[in-house]
């Protein structure tokens, strides 16, 4: 068997909390061999950057990535739900092609493994056709009796689908939200995921409207699911994201998105819970002009909180690097190896989970800012950084298009 192998010399070699200076990393087959000190006479040189691994985008909708501009958040979250709704109603074909894009854009700005939210009009074979690793979730969505069978029917035919050639990527399952998902749809789902061992993810906690849904049963989202001819009595009331919580714990491996509006005892809970991981979409969260997220919080209590873009319907760009530096701005006291793992392991870990193979050789290579002095600790995600290039499967250096990194 012909063995595919690569050398490159860098400036700087960042993996988890080790930082290497000028060496030679060696990549066979894929895989993470060596790294070597000096430079290696055949490597190429990649010059003064940092390699760092291939950043995971633990949440998005590629599905929306055709758009130039996000959908506006200012105003009810409700109307921009109306807003999405109503695109995918009138791009009802542009799915394969928005994924296409979707990926490029991510892989070019140094993603190399996706936690995606499909919906309809979707194939593999779209996902095949573009660099895509990682983890498509199906989503399910239902109020009413009658949508019962026909997704619980989804969710068993996706769990039934291969990928071809791809010992990594999976599919997963998608409950969307509490108030667009009946509680034995959701049931079903996490039964699906147990007998599976399939990744779910669920939107939770994201709005303080969704909180007046569950508790009382009234509110905009009331108005926009009477609207849309969904609304069903006796679904909502009495209910706390605390009982979603408790439901997704049960699956072998769940990510609870957004969390913008958990409390104390939810934050308590889930840093008990090893096999759930909070995302997190900075940029969104800021977009929506919700009030602090508590993801520190969880980190303090030992909880795992990976990093998610959320789609172009609300962030202006796929790009992870972006997130992360949004966040080194913010916590100007975290060390940037922190900011690193969200955006690195953790997310691979909430997608793949601990077998994850930590030796592919999937790389982000990132050119620091013109007269910084580089410290990987401290200025890695500075503002002027910015992703030159990726390297995927340990061969192909795709190189960043400018017009999607500046
Ligand atoms: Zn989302």
């Amino acid at each position: 068997m012909t063995q595919t192998y690569q050398s490159y010399h860098v400036d700087w070699f960042v993996n988890g909390d080790v930082i290497q200076q000028n060496v030679t990393v060696h990549i066979a087959d894929g895989r993470l061999m060596e790294i070597e000190s000096g430079r290696s006479a055949a490597a190429i040189s990649l010059g003064p950057v940092a390699l760092i691994p291939g950043l995971v985008n633990a949440h998005t909708h590629l599905e929306f990535s055709l758009l130039d501009r996000p959908i506006p958040t200012a105003g009810r979250f409700t109307n921009w739900i109306r807003s999405v709704v109503a695109h995918r109603r009138e791009h009802p074909t542009s799915v394969p092609d928005a994924i296409h894009r979707g990926v490029r854009e991510s892989v070019q700005s140094g993603t190399t493994l996706i936690g995606d939210i499909a919906t309809v009009g979707w194939s593999v074979t779209d996902y095949m056709e573009s660099q895509f690793a990682g983890v498509v979730f199906q989503e399910l969505l239902g109020l009413g009796d009658e949508r019962m069978s026909a997704q619980s029917g989804l969710a068993q035919s996706i769990i039934a689908k291969e990928w071809p050639e791809s010992d990594t990527n999976l599919f997963g399952l998608s409950p969307h939200a509490p108030y667009s998902v009946r509680p034995d749809l959701l049931q079903c789902a996490v039964e699906i995921a147990k007998t599976s061992g399939t990744p779910l993810a669920m939107h939770l906690a994201e709005t303080p409207a969704e909180l007046e849904l569950l508790a009382d049963g009234t509110g905009e989202f009331r108005e926009m699911l009477t609207d849309f001819g969904i609304w069903r009595d006796g679904l909502f009331g009495g209910k706390t994201p605390a009982d979603y919580l408790a439901i997704l714990a049960e699956c072998p491996r769940s990510l609870v998105v957004h969390g913008n509006y958990l409390t104390e005892d939810d934050l308590q809970f889930l840093a008990r819970q090893p096999q759930m991981t909070l995302v997190y979409c900075p940029r969104t969260h800021a977009a929506f002009g919700h009030p602090p997220h508590p993801w520190r919080r969880l980190v303090e209590l030992g909880g795992s909180v990976a990093i998610g873009t959320d789609s172009r319907a609300s962030n202006p760009d796929l790009s992870l690097f972006a997130e992360l530096q949004f966040l080194a701005k913010q916590h100007s006291d975290l060390s940037h190896l922190e900011i690193l793992k969200l955006g690195t392991i953790n997310g691979r870990r909430a997608l793949l989970g601990e077998i994850a193979d930590q030796n592919h050789a999937d790389f982000c290579v990132v050119r620091w800012e013109k007269g910084l002095t580089p410290d990987p600790a401290r200025n890695l995600f500075a503002a002027g950084n910015r992703v030159i290039g990726t390297i995927v499967n340990g061969a192909d250096l795709v190189s960043a298009d400018p017009t999607t990194t500046d």
